[in-house]
């Protein structure tokens, strides 16, 4: 009889030649993804630092998720709906794919009066990240997308999963087929548009993550302008909008024509600290039609109804405690929360000497540490002040010699992060 293990004890095959292995070959366009999502790799060498300095209060300032606690005000509207969850009544089911009537009313309302948005044209998510996997999947693999470089790596990432991009350029640190936009200092983070040559698809993202640099009105308008002379689509990220504190456009349709070359996406996570509730929103105007005249708006309808149920009808009542006027109140109050920290951030870097970018729009403080590799800054930062930033270049080629340090956490944890990093950098 075969000998019995104690329990703890694995069975381990001595050779991975022995695994069994399907007879499925794996999808190349996967394959394609350099080392791994971005933070995912960030949260290894967090891991990886625990594991050397076990005692540590590692502070992390790297991905960029919230640390407040949600206003009552929006969670007693969950717990409202929670509850009636339980009763006769207040039982629902499956709801409408694109959201609830009142939600799309509400978001229409609040962010786009005036816009020439209306409530169909609103297409209620669980969040931004998951509409751009579905934006992809409504373009298909025959697009070719712009992205700004740096910009937020899901752009890219799902368009090497959709495939639309060519190989891996390591020389470069490049997809092929992808345009990569340049956004530095030297031009104020707004891409120099006339050396960009033609795509279908181009994402913008304002405030930009990471640079944390919002657009002005004027440069908004070359880009739209840009689109429409090359028959491109926009597809507009303002998931920190609310972030913004000048007059830079919160929306792209406060741009004129833009409701015919652009859609927007938008999210609750970082105005309600809905990271992990997940809500969410993408604004498809009518007026955005593909080459043959057909509407853009039908053709996503049909992917998120093929592809989505529905946002949670727990998360949706959050939303409309969010748009309440106590709960809009109350997330400018949790805004204004992390731009104090953003503020805390940007004097210790600036007082240090440091050439500082973002800040003012945006939740994001961009460092430049000109002529380093920004891996070896991130490692010296975690190293010596038990800091976790994010590396530039995981946001693009240009993001070379750039740290992002997030501004989400305690009021207490960014004070000290302040501290250690001025003692690092004196
Ligand atoms: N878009 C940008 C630019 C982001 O930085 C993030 C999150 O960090 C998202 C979208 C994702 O938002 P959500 O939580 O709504 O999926």
């Amino acid at each position: 009889p075969r000998r019995r293990l104690p329990v703890n004890v694995r069975c381990v095959s001595s050779s991975p030649a022995a695994a069994y292995t399907t007879k499925v070959s794996r999808n190349a366009n996967i394959a394609k993804l350099q080392a791994g999502y971005l933070f995912p790799e960030v949260a290894r060498r967090r891991a990886a630092h625990l594991l050397k300095y076990p005692d540590a209060k590692i502070i992390s300032l790297g991905v960029g998720d919230t640390s407040e606690p949600i206003p009552e005000v929006i969670t007693n509207a969950m717990a409202e709906r929670a509850h009636a969850l339980s009763t006769i009544d207040g039982y629902s089911g499956y709801g409408a794919e694109q959201g609830e009537k009142k939600l799309r009313a509400a978001i229409a309302a609040t962010y786009y009066s005036d816009l020439g948005i209306e409530e169909t044209d609103i297409f209620v998510s669980d969040g931004a990240k998951c509409d751009i996997s579905r934006l992809q999947i409504l373009f298909g693999s025959n697009v070719k997308i712009a992205v700004q470089d740096p910009s937020y790596p899901v752009y890219v990432d799902s368009s090497v999963i959709m495939d639309q991009t060519d190989l891996y350029q390591q020389d470069v640190q490049k997809y092929g087929n992808i345009e990569y936009m340049t956004c530095s200092p030297e031009n104020g983070f707004f891409p120099d548009l006339s050396s960009v040559p033609r795509t279908d698809i181009i994402f913008f993202c304002s405030p930009n993550n990471p640079t944390g640099t919002a657009s002005s009105r004027d440069q908004l308008t070359q880009l739209v302008k840009f689109a429409k002379d090359n028959g491109s689509i926009i597809f507009y990220d303002c998931a920190y909008a609310m972030y913004i504190s000048d007059d830079s456009p919160k929306s792209i349709f406060e741009i004129p024509g833009a409701k015919e070359v652009a859609m927007e996406t938008a999210s609750f996570s970082k105005y309600a600290g809905f990271t992990g509730v997940r809500l969410g929103w993408t604004v498809v105007p009518k007026e955005l039609l593909f080459s043959d005249g057909h509407s853009v708006a039908k053709d996503f309808n049909r992917i998120v109804c093929t592809s989505f149920n529905g946002a949670s009808t727990i998360s949706q009542a959050g939303g409309l405690g969010c748009l309440s006027p106590e709960g809009l109140e109350a997330m400018q109050d949790v805004v204004g929360f992390y731009k104090e920290n953003t503020k805390i951030i940007l004097d210790t870097f600036t007082s240090l000497g440091f050439n500082v970018y973002g800040a003012k729009n945006a939740p994001y403080v961009w460092v430049h540490f000109p002529g380093r590799n920004s891996w070896d800054v991130f490692a010296e930062i975690l190293e010596k002040a038990h800091v976790v930033t994010t590396p530039g270049i995981g946001f693009g080629p240009s993001g070379e010699g750039f740290v992002r340090v997030s501004a989400f956490g305690h009021r207490e944890t960014i004070i000290e992060a302040a501290r250690r990093l001025k003692q690092l950098y004196k």
